[in-house]
């Protein structure tokens, strides 16, 4: 049985992957894993993931639904916020990567 902690990183990992297919395939020019790029667009990018998860929160937030709805519309929202925080870990930890390659 996978642990929910294994669950979340193998998610983070394999949107790392993700991000850097984006790249490979000409979608965009960098992930934060790129040793070169400074580190201000690459708070930028971060910032620009927390927010998303800020504006799951505010859109659920806004609506009639209590925290515990399990409607299909909240349960679509749940789905779509933890999609978020896995982009936010992922990240995270593309800028780790480019820390650690730095000399
Ligand atoms: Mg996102």
């Amino acid at each position: 049985m996978t642990r929910p902690t294994e669950l979340a990183l193998g998610n983070v990992l394999a949107e790392r992957l993700r991000q850097e297919q984006l790249v490979k395939s000409g979608v965009i020019r960098w992930t934060c894993a790129e040793p070169d790029v400074d580190d201000h667009p690459k708070l930028a990018v971060l910032g620009e993931e927390f927010g998303e998860v800020a504006r799951n929160l505010c859109e659920r937030l806004t609506r009639s639904h209590t925290a515990l709805c399990l409607c299909s519309e909240c349960v679509a929202g749940l789905h779509d916020l933890r999609e978020e925080l896995v982009q936010v870990a992922a990240v995270a930890v593309a800028w780790i990567e480019a820390l650690d390659a730095r000399p």
